[in-house]
């Protein structure tokens, strides 16, 4: 369906009784249903093929829905609220007891987020329920920014499509904990650490953030722990400047891989000085613009047979975090420095 006011009406009817719409928001498509409704909820877990152990986030369209989902809402995440929301921010707080289980996977917690997007918004409203919405892909590839890519994951599996064209930020939302005693980043988005450090003084990162976690130690995210975002293709990150790339995807040609089947993952225009195929993920100094690409980019590369990818390493600096966090899962942490051996 397109997004006419009946379309969002008709939209609305549909999650009101217990059934599953993909929706646009500004970060991804997300696939909704009712967050009070845990039947409702346990259909988006089959239809993803998503761990039991992954809670959902719960969409709301108006900040005086908020109170009723969580034990109590602190100073500090009145004051992330007022700074972000509506926009790409989720807060994870103790949860009241209306929050089905379904929803927090057997937490104590529940992950709240006010988007920007009026369609969202509308289609909230429409429902007159607040939306539990994980990534509208299947469970393991990238999410969906479009709906013709939602629609290749979920054809069959869900009850509508709502067409809301392009995700502007084409990344999930940043997520960041205030149920511990230090306020803590689990996800980057477009709203950056400094950003957040403005309003709250401390942040810690997480671990999982930048890097693997180390065996056994428990996820504080649980989405953060599983291979995620990854096209077919092996994907290998290449730290270094555009020459020490060219060099080593050089020598790792040497390796015997066909050239056809090999591609490389570049910034815009440096498709002319790279001499295997190229998907392009954005300009190399404007994040925004990366994390808009990513997940079309990783979803072309499947469509265009890549067996071998090289990927430009983006800068980690602000909104790049998110962008390196979500390319280092689809890579499966495979990092090297050029005119190095593999991590
Ligand atoms: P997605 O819905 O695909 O954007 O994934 C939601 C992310 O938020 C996953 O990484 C979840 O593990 C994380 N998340 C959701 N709820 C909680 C929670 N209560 N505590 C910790 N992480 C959460
Ligand atoms: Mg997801």
């Amino acid at each position: 369906m397109q997004n006419t006011d009946s379309d969002i009406a008709r939209a609305g009817e549909i999650l009101r009784g217990g059934g599953l719409v993909a929706i646009p928001t500004e970060t991804v498509y997300g696939l909704a249903a009712n967050a009070l409704d845990g039947t409702a909820v346990a259909k988006i877990f089959r239809a993803k093929g998503r761990p039991q152990d992954n809670p959902l986030i719960v969409h709301i369209s108006h900040l005086n829905q908020w109170e009723r989902l969580v034990s109590e809402i602190p100073e500090n995440a009145a004051a992330l609220a007022k700074a972000f929301w509506p926009g790409p921010l989720t807060i994870i707080l103790p949860k009241s007891d209306i929050i089905p289980d379904e929803v927090s996977a057997g937490l104590d917690t529940v992950a709240v987020r006010f988007p920007s997007m009026r369609t969202t918004r509308k289609i909230i409203d429409a429902a007159g329920v607040p939306l539990a919405a994980p990534s509208a892909n299947l469970s393991g590839s990238p999410s969906p920014t479009c709906a013709r890519h939602t629609m290749e994951d979920m054809r069959g599996r869900i009850d509508a499509v709502l067409d809301g064209g392009e995700c502007n930020f084409g990344v999930e939302s940043t997520v960041v904990t205030l149920a511990g005693p230090v306020p803590r980043l689990l996800r980057p988005g477009a709203v950056t650490p400094d950003e957040l450090r403005e309003v709250l003084g401390g942040l810690e990162i997480d671990d999982a953030v930048m890097g693997k976690l180390k065996e056994g130690v428990k996820a504080a995210s649980p989405g953060m722990k599983y291979k995620h975002y990854s096209p077919k293709a092996e994907i290998t990150i290449v730290r270094g400047t555009l020459v020490d790339f060219l060099k080593y995807i050089g020598k790792a040609g040497d390796c015997g891989e066909p050239n056809g089947k090999k591609f490389a993952l570049c910034f815009d225009g440096e498709e002319s000085v790279i001499p295997v195929n190229c998907v392009t993920y954005g300009k190399k100094d404007d994040p925004l613009t990366q994390s808009h690409r990513l997940f079309t980019a990783l979803r072309e590369l499947d469509e265009r047979g890549a067996e071998r990818v090289f990927a430009r390493c983006p800068s980690t600096d602000g909104v790049g975090m998110a962008v390196y966090n979500r390319l280092l899962r689809a890579a499966g942490f495979s990092v090297v420095n050029a005119n190095e051996t593999e991590e």
